[in-house]
């Protein structure tokens, strides 16, 4: 159809405004808000909370994060003017020396203006005696906080109680992890989050008391007498309306003696103040709720702070050498765990070390680790880089180690396709790897490499055909024995016997009763691995293995002797036990222990 119909039209039109919207909604979020962190003085270990903070709040772009950092305790304070205005939000890690005139004007100007403001923790301990700065943040301690200052706030009952009783504010009991909960479950920062949490192990405030004016308590937690609490639901997450200004405040945040600090890893801790920064410079919540909120019953924490993307991790991964920090592998392993656990799919995490393995600027330490990684999350999309890099002396190894481990038959046939055409050295390691994975099908290119030139090769090829135990490959076993000359007729002879015992575990115990029974016979100028063949044949006649130690015991051959009476400790027919106890006096030399040991 040539010509378009007008409501077609319409609608087209109506598709690309939708789009375009979308594309500036994306151009929007790319776009950081602006946070000026305000620290250098704290009753805590600000050194710590603040680097943190930082990257929490500029964590997926949201903020663009520049900190003020005040003179130290004691010094002059007349040069600390942070630009408030310059900023959507200001976020308080600072309690300490109190601010010049003008930068207190400042600040009042800037929230009452229409600034956002986050306070953490201790930051509510601040300048107890300036009127405007406790109403912005609603509720403070310590420093002669009293009912002068405003209410205790408590929820009770279903509701949020203003309680004038007099008395100190601002106190805490012994540090644990406690449930938080959210009493407004609508509220742009609350809301879709679970409406109780378990925090992580903090300090969880109690009576604190301020003017408490246009203030929204948004969750609460239990402070509980056994652990020194006030015994009320006390306010933990609360918000304040000042002038045309928001502030957020969370009593969370304890930055002490722990390093890292345990409540600043908590998701829980972390998404609500990321929220609430957001809130309070804008008055909306555009983040979704983190896959990895905590839930009533299990505490849930981000060991950096942070969501941990893939690429991110990646490009810390892609600069990895032997002696740097292995904290991005620790954290892609936790995230591979983590995702296996959940039934995640894990394509883009292969995919990931695919691009990574064929990057030039990747070093060799972080390719083996994605080789490593890809033995256990790989798939057949995996398989033809390794099957590349199978045939690269400097990747060889690492690709094989994956190809060993991955499920995929593909990986087999590259394995024994690219046997021929490697290097000495890693047609033993391919040979090897053949035989770890019992392929049967391997046997025949395994069982060429039995001959090869060079003896590394040769002597894998033995034990991959032992491991691997067809029928085929113990008669390829069995041929070595007289093919081959010195040690490699020893290692013949030895994995044709280890085939019988791999048929054995595999229970085909016919095959490995008739291999242990040729091998007996044909072993006969080979004393150890004939002993090997005979208690085979003992362990592979089950309950008639006492007459086949019972026959041994009768012939004439001291070291066939010594191994059957060695094997009665495993006997358990005890009918044939009377009959052996007769012969074993005989025998020479006589080997009563092992038998009285056995009938005692
Ligand atoms: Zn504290």
């Amino acid at each position: 159809m040539r010509v378009k119909s007008p409501a077609l039209s319409t609608a087209l039109l109506g598709c690309t405004i939708i789009a375009l919207m979308f594309v500036f909604s994306a151009m929007a979020a790319q776009e950081p808000l602006t946070a000026l962190l305000v620290t250098g003085q704290n009753n805590h270990n600000w050194q710590l909370s603040s680097p943190i903070l930082k990257t929490i709040l500029e964590d997926e772009g949201l903020f663009a994060v520049d900190k003020a950092i005040s003179p130290p305790e004691g010094a002059d304070m007349a040069g600390f003017t942070p630009d408030f205005a310059a900023y959507d939000v200001v976020v308080l890690d600072y309690t300490g020396d109190p601010w010049p005139e003008s930068t207190r004007t400042a600040f009042v100007e800037y929230v009452s203006g229409g600034g956002g403001v986050v306070v953490v923790h201790a930051a509510n301990n601040a300048f107890p005696d300036w009127p405007e700065f406790n109403e912005i943040i609603g509720l403070g301690g310590w420093g002669g906080r009293d009912e002068h200052h405003g209410p205790y706030v408590r929820w009770r009952d279903g509701e949020i109680i203003y309680d004038m009783t007099p008395g100190p504010g601002g106190a805490h009991g012994r540090q644990h992890e406690f449930v938080v909960t959210h009493r407004v479950p609508d509220h742009p920062i609350t809301r879709d989050l679970p409406e109780a949490w378990l925090h992580v192990q903090d300090e969880m405030y109690h009576n604190l008391r301020g003017p408490a004016k246009d203030l929204t308590v948004l969750a609460t937690a239990w402070s509980d007498p056994e652990t020194g609490g006030s015994g009320e639901h006390e306010p933990v997450l609360f918000t304040v309306h000042y002038g045309d200004g928001r502030m957020f405040q969370t009593t969370l945040g304890h930055a002490g003696n722990l390093d890292p600090p345990p409540p600043f890893q908590c998701v829980g801790f972390i998404a609500t103040l990321r929220r609430g920064a957001e809130w309070a410079a804008t008055g909306e919540v555009t983040q979704p709720v983190p896959h990895d909120f905590p839930t009533e019953d299990a505490v849930r924490l981000r060991p950096r702070y942070k969501a941990e993307t893939v690429e991110g991790l990646m490009r810390e991964l892609a600069a990895y050498t032997y002696n740097d920090s292995l904290e991005p592998l620790v954290m892609l392993e936790e995230l591979t765990r983590k995702r296996t656990g959940m039934d995640d799919p894990l394509d883009d995490l292969e995919e990931a070390y695919l691009e990574l393995l064929q990057s030039d600027d990747a070093t060799h330490d972080a390719k083996l680790f994605a080789c490593k990684q890809l033995s256990l999350i790989g798939g057949r999309k995996s398989v033809p880089l390794l099957a590349r890099m199978l045939l690269n002396d400097d990747t060889a190894y690492m690709a094989r180690y994956a190809l060993e481990r991955i499920p995929e038959s593909s990986a087999l046939t590259v394995l024994r396709d690219t046997l021929p055409v490697v290097e000495a050295e890693h047609r033993a390691g391919i040979v090897t790897s053949l035989g770890v994975r019992r392929d049967t099908r391997s046997v025949d290119v395994i069982s060429t490499a039995v001959h090869d030139e060079d003896p590394r090769v040769a002597e894998a090829a033995m034990r991959a055909l032992a491991s691997i135990a067809t029928i085929d490959a113990a008669n390829t076993l069995l041929a070595a024995i007289e093919l081959k000359e010195g040690f490699q007729r020893c290692m013949a002879m030895d994995a044709y016997v280890q085939c019988g015992f791999e048929m054995l575990e595999a229970r085909r115990t016919r095959d490995a009763r008739d291999l242990f029974d040729h091998a007996y016979d044909f072993l006969k100028h080979a004393p150890l691995p004939r002993a090997a063949a005979l208690r085979g044949r003992i362990a592979a006649a089950g309950r008639r293995g006492g007459e086949i130690i019972l026959d041994v015991l009768r012939g004439d051959d001291e070291e066939m002797q010594a191994v059957a009476a060695a094997a009665v400790r495993e006997l358990d027919n005890e009918r044939i036990l009377q009959d052996i106890a007769n012969v074993l006096p005989l025998v020479t030399p006589p080997r009563p222990g092992a038998f009285a040991c056995r009938a005692g």
